[in-house]
Order: C-alpha cells, then structure tokens, then sequence
C-alpha cells in the first residue's frame, strides 16, 4: 500500500510541528500549510488522502477552505477532520454542513486525534470497497468487479490487472483529471511507482482495447488523463 498523505493545515507553528512529527512517526506522509489559501493550494495540487484542518485560520478560515474543498471535483471526496478550539461550538460546526467528516477539540491528545484519522481513513476504505464490487456501466463499457470482467458493446475484452485497475478507477471518477504521478499512486501504488514508471503504457492498452470507444479516456495535455464525463 501506498503511504497514506495528510494534510496539516495549522496556522500555530508549535501545534503544526506536533501533528506533523506524530503523524510522520505513525507512518503517515505529511504535507503542511499555514494558512487556508496554502492549504487549498496544497491540496490541488498534491491530493492527500485526508486533510486535518484548523477552523481557526487567519486568512481563509477552516469552514471556508471545507466548502471549496467540497466544490472542486477533483479533490471533493477528501476527508476532512476539523481541528476546532475550545469552547467553539463543535456541533454546529458539524451542522453547517460544510461536509466535514470529524471534528476533534483542542486541547485534544495526539494519541485521541491519531485514532480519528485513522478511523476516518478507514471509513472512506471500506465505503470504497464496497463501491468498489459494483458494476459499472459507462455507455459502451460494462466493468463487473466481481468478475473481473469488462465488456465493450457486450462483447468480453481481455484486460490486464494493471489495465482492469485503471481503467476501473477512472471510470468510476468521470470528468475528474489526474496526473500521471497521481494514477500511479492511487492505483498501483507505491510498489508500482519504482517498477514502472510509465502510465502511458497502460493507457494506450487500455484505448486499443476500447476500439471504437478509445476517446472515452481523455488526455488533459500537460496533466494527465480523465475518463469522459457522458453524463451517464
Ligand atoms: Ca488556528
């Protein structure tokens, strides 16, 4: 499996270097940011796994940056646990439906906190197996985890695992772009990124197989690929 990415967006330095050591010592890869713009930015760009996320920020605040985070396809379902200061009104935090998955309060122990995140991650792993074992259909394309199998026009095509995997991936996330680095990451994993480097293999097997249907995976020139969003 690949390290799972956290990022920490915490405007207090001390508390900052705190979650990141803890979390770094936990195995976890962590990004940083200091300030809810950082924060956005940082999360377009490199896609954490989870963002841990002070309420309290001195230019966009926590609630702000949890609604942008949500209104940006590409990084939408991240979770969010919000970081909230004593005495704030936690549930209504929750209750305003900025999406938030978690929240814990300062002070709050490293231990408690470190447990939430893991318990949120896999809470989104487990929600994401189960979506995972569904048929999915995609126009033309029928891809049956269960089975393995996918078909094009009804008719059975062989795929490699490598290809099954991808293809699978982002016909689940129609419209959504991710960069090669990314594809690699998520669907192969960190094993995959020593071995083999080049996604563009798989993607061209992939559209061969595809035949006719070979423009429903997308090239986003200078980013990466997407699967095409037919609205279906
Ligand atoms: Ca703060």
């Amino acid at each position: 499996m690949a390290r799972e990415r956290i990022l920490v967006v915490e405007d207090e330095s001390d508390l900052r270097e705190v979650l990141s050591y803890n979390l770094s010592r936990e195995g976890f890869h962590v990004l940083a940011a200091r300030d809810g713009g950082e924060g956005i930015r940082t999360a377009r760009e490199k896609k954490p796994d989870l963002i841990l996320l002070d309420l309290m920020l001195p230019d966009v605040d926590g609630l702000e940056v949890c609604r942008r985070v949500r209104q940006d396809s590409s990084i939408a379902g991240t979770p969010i646990i919000m970081v909230t200061a004593k005495g704030e009104e936690t549930d209504v935090v929750l209750g305003l439906g900025v999406g938030a998955d978690d929240y814990v309060a300062k002070p709050f122990s490293v231990k408690e906190l470190i447990a939430r995140v893991k318990a949120v991650l896999r809470r989104g792993a487990s929600a994401e197996e189960e979506d995972d074992r569904r048929p999915l259909r995609r126009g033309p394309i029928l891809i049956d985890p269960a089975r393995h199998e996918v078909s094009v026009d009804g008719e059975p095509v062989r795929f490699t695992a490598t290809e099954f995997r991808l293809l699978k991936f982002l016909a689940s996330r129609p419209g959504r772009v991710y960069e090669r680095d990314v594809l690699l990451r998520r669907v192969l994993g960190d094993d995959a990124i020593r071995v083999d480097r080049n996604i563009d293999v798989h993607i061209r097997a992939i559209r061969k197989k595809l035949g006719s249907h070979r423009d429903l995976i997308e090239t986003v020139r200078g980013v990466g690929y997407k699967f095409r969003d037919t609205g279906s």
